[in-house]
């Protein structure tokens, strides 16, 4: 199988692509990325020079390479997106560009040589869920901020070109990742590397903002499940029911570093900021037969073990900006 990933040198790309590789001989990986901001070419050291992987530095908005390669792939998954809420909030242009145009110019190439489409979204397109509800596929989606605004606009565009075109298409919907090579300015790696910098760690507003988590892993053996046994025109939820609050997040993570609570300094609340989030993945879980696999404490453990033991990885991606206490209230270009 010929499988382009789009995005592949971010976070969950790079996880995708160490993983597919590690597990089959038979299928080559292309991997088109722009090389933005979260990305690191350094998260695919270990299969860079695998005969069945190819590295191209480009852009999803580009038409004319997104045509060719497309033709050329049996099934394109795209995780190419501008990712981080706070800097949709402080300055929402570049997510509009690519998370939007990016997957209009993919959906374009696959309804033009009918090739199979995975698009990878996020359960941030439900917005908040009030207590004891949990959203499933079927729910509305209500989107809090740019970012998540424009995962729900791709989330329907692909459906449209579902029903219009009948394209051979998935949509996930995924929770919070976390786990080894997660840029530093997400909340768990930020949290991690400033408690090793002995800075104080920040908290927006209370701190009982509510949020499933899930390890990176997890969602990329889901993603495969889906390759092979998803339907298509259909929207999977995949979460991992880790619910907790982000104030415990971090008091886990100083508890790990044998550091007290006193590191916490609250900050003032990112604006539109989602109480809680929620979903239900029975659909993926009986219908598919994926489950997720990792223990929540212990996999927390071996990320901070993995951010301790692997300085010189996030040492060079980490500035002021990135672990800024607020970053919406810097204007990114
Ligand atoms: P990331 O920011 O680490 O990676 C995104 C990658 O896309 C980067 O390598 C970047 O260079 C590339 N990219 C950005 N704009 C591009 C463009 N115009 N053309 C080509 N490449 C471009 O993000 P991630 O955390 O790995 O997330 C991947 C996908 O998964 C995103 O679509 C995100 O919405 C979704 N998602 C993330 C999470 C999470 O917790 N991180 C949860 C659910 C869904």
């Amino acid at each position: 199988m010929d499988i382009l990933v789009c995005g592949g040198a971010g976070f969950i790309g790079s996880a995708f692509i160490r993983n597919y590789l590690g597990s089959t001989d038979d299928s080559k990986i292309t991997n088109l990325d722009s090389l933005t901001i979260g990305s690191n070419l350094k998260n695919l050291k270990d299969i860079e020079h695998n005969p069945n992987y190819k590295f191209i530095k480009d852009d999803i908005r580009n038409e004319s390479i997104i045509d060719e390669l497309i033709k050329n792939s049996d099934i394109v998954i795209n995780f190419a997106a501008e990712s981080h809420v706070d800097r949709s909030i402080a300055n929402p242009k570049p997510f509009i560009e690519t998370n939007i145009f990016g997957t209009f110019t993919i959906l374009e190439a696959i309804r033009k040589h009918d090739k199979q489409f995975v698009h990878v979204s996020t359960d941030e397109v439900y917005g908040d869920a009030q207590d004891k509800i949990s959203f499933n596929e079927d729910s509305q989606v209500n989107p809090s901020n740019p970012y998540a605004a424009t995962k729900a606009a791709t989330d329907h565009l692909v459906s449209s070109y579902y029903r219009t075109y009948g394209i051979n298409c998935i949509t996930t919907r995924c929770t919070n990742n976390f786990g080894p090579y997660q840029f530093p300015e997400k909340l768990i790696p930020k949290t991690i590397i400033r408690t090793i910098k002995n800075l104080k760690v920040p908290l927006y507003g209370n701190g009982n903002q509510i949020r499933s988590w899930i390890h990176v892993n997890d969602h990329v053996e889901a993603i495969k499940y889906l390759i092979s046994k998803g339907q298509p025109g259909q929207v999977y939820n995949i979460t991992a029911y880790e619910e907790i609050t982000n104030k415990t997040i971090v008091e886990k993570i100083l508890k790990i570093l044998e550091k007290s609570n006193e590191m916490i300094e609250y900050v003032t609340d990112r604006p539109g900021h989602d109480k809680r989030y929620s979903i239900d993945c029975s659909k993926i879980e009986n219908q598919i037969g994926w489950r997720p696999k990792y223990n929540f404490d212990d996999a927390l453990k071996q990320t901070v073990y993995w951010y301790v033991n692997n300085q010189s990885w996030w040492e060079p991606l980490v500035n002021e900006n990135t672990l800024h206490p607020q970053p919406w209230t810097l204007s990114w270009k």
